[in-house]
């Protein structure tokens, strides 16, 4: 459904956690605690369901799975089984750190996955450890090989931060010539944790992209928020995600759901619609939302405030 700016709303990125397994410095703190044990202690896999089914009958086409770590979660096949099967969609991603992906990629795709986006911001091992607070570089290499074996399609996405992994951005160009994947460099942004190295680490990728000669612009998928560019003789495309620089507001066709059961219409607004209470009640839900994304902010504020409105952490949200 459109909302009131003309835009063509059929994107929903559901978290199913706010937990995680690793600790990156520019998502969470390294306390990070969560209260309650388990994992889904505020919407149920059916809940799940229900919130999937009715986004599906507003004219939702697209859906990605996020967190905190959606892998995490236990039923993650099974809500994407639901999806492709019982919903009809056919275009489901997750975004995921990769950590024990090896194992599931093939059932996951065997379910209705689609695509992952893999996020890593550094090639090196240490840097890789130190960054996420703890990971191994080498299960998300093992993942993405094993993803590509299966069949799904691979987009790797890498935060650049100045004077930590600038030097290795054409590193991650040349894994566009070696493998059959699309790597997009995102800007980081001054949201939550990212709010305390925004200062000393925001680095202008998109003026670099630019001024590699090798590199040549092709065209973006419709509403994307990356622009791409592909580097000469390379099998996959270099994407640049630019909220900073250049927003891409205008063109944003999606919403979102916390694992706690509210509607962001942007990721950058305070503004959420808590939708537990409308949880199966099909009608009213379907109202709702109808009336709710009809008031999708226009744009965000990240530029004039150097800070993002949201009151939550990215993993709190849904990348
Ligand atoms: N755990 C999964 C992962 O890391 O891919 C999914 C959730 S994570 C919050 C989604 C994406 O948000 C990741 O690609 C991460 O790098 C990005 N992200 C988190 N905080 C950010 C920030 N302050 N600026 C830019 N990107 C950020
Ligand atoms: Fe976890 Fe993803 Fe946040 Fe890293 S970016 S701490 S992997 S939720």
């Amino acid at each position: 459904m459109n909302d009131r700016f003309g835009r063509n709303i059929n994107y929903a990125r559901i978290s199913l956690t706010d937990k995680c397994n690793l600790r990156c410095v520019y998502c969470m703190p390294s306390d990070a605690e969560f209260k309650q044990k388990g994992i889904n202690e505020l919407l149920s896999t059916n809940d799940y369901k229900f919130i999937i089914k009715g986004l599906v009958e507003l004219g939702i086409n697209k859906i990605r799975f996020t967190g905190g770590e959606p892998l995490l979660h236990p039923d993650i096949v099974e809500l994407i089984r639901y999806t492709y099967e019982e919903c009809g969609i056919d275009n489901i991603g997750i975004t995921t750190n990769a950590i024990g992906l090896c194992d599931i990629a093939d059932e996951l795709y065997k379910n209705g996955l689609k695509s992952v986006n893999i996020s890593v911001d550094s090639l090196k091992e240490y840097r890789y450890k130190s960054v996420t607070r703890g990971g191994d570089l080498k299960e998300v290499i093992k993942a993405i090989n094993k993803c590509l074996s299966v069949g799904l399609k691979v987009k790797i996405n890498c935060v650049v931060i100045k004077d930590f992994n600038e030097d290795e951005v054409l590193d991650f160009i040349m894994m566009t010539s070696i493998y059959p994947i699309d790597v997009r460099f995102i800007e980081l942004m001054p949201l939550g944790e990212g709010n305390k190295l925004y200062q000393y680490g925001y680095f202008n990728i998109f003026e670099m992209i630019e001024n590699i000669d090798e590199m040549y612009k092709v065209n973006n998928e419709e509403n994307s928020a990356a622009q791409y560019y592909k580097y000469k003789g390379a099998k996959g495309r270099v994407g640049v995600i630019t909220p900073m620089s250049c927003s891409f507001c205008s063109t944003c066709n999606r919403i979102r759901v916390t694992s706690n059961g509210s509607i962001k219409l942007c990721l950058h607004s305070k503004e959420e619609l808590d939708i537990k209470p409308y949880l199966n009640k099909p009608l009213i839900f379907r109202e709702i939302m109808k009336e709710n994304i009809l008031e999708k902010p226009q744009k965000h504020h990240l530029n004039e405030n150097q800070q993002s409105d949201t009151n939550r952490n990215m993993y709190q949200i849904g990348g």
